[in-house]
């Protein structure tokens, strides 16, 4: 399976780190080495000093597609579920300076803590939840997935005409603004609604 991951999805993210907002999506992937399940707690890593929280809305494709037309697009998940876009900082602002790939930065091992995933019956409408992460109990990220840039169904469309999506494959719908760096010792708990979904240490 793969990670598919959107970045600069949200317009007050997008101005946070002095990015244009995109015409269209931008995608990167991370890999399957990157997954920490059922609250498992994140090692802080050595080569980095700036390991930043992105709360996400994650989606599971239920179906495999390419060339998705975004009437459609809807057909391909029926679970979803939060997740951490872990970014190391510090090692992607000089990837962006000399126009490097991100993988460093963004597809090192343990870089996308997951809740489980939730059939999306519970919840609604996919363009109308309200999503948050706490960092030792504060709110720092909170949003709804109405201020979306380019919908779900956009950016399965948009993502799909590159790579055929498969069933278990994972997509990142991107970050709201308010991310930041974590340190040994903290927390964080992240909620879909007022559900939590995800708890665990930064260790
Ligand atoms: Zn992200």
């Amino acid at each position: 399976m793969k990670i598919i991951a959107i970045g600069r999805n949200y317009i007050d993210h997008a101005k946070e780190l002095n990015n244009p907002v995109p015409k269209e999506p931008i995608f990167f992937l991370k890999p399957d080495t990157t997954i920490i399940r059922n609250n498992h707690p994140f090692f802080y890593p050595d080569f980095s000093n700036d390991i930043q929280y992105e709360v996400e809305i994650i989606l599971k494709i239920s179906k495999v597609g390419k060339n998705i037309s975004p009437r459609f697009a809807h057909r391909y998940f029926d679970e979803i579920g939060i997740g951490i876009d872990f970014t190391a900082r510090d090692l992607q602002n000089k990837c962006k300076e000399k126009g490097l790939p991100w993988e460093m930065a963004k597809a090192f091992d343990g870089a996308a803590p997951m809740s489980k995933f939730v059939h999306l019956n519970n919840w609604g409408d996919i363009q109308n939840l309200n999503f948050r992460l706490e960092l030792n109990g504060e709110t720092v990220q909170q949003a709804n997935t109405s201020q979306m840039i380019f919908p779900v169904d956009q950016l399965i469309a948009h993502v799909s005409k590159f790579l055929t999506l498969k069933i278990g494959d994972i997509l990142f719908t991107g970050t709201p603004a308010g991310i930041g760096p974590v340190k040994i010792g903290d927390r964080l708990t992240a909620f879909i609604e007022d559900r939590k979904m995800l708890d665990f240490l930064i260790k």
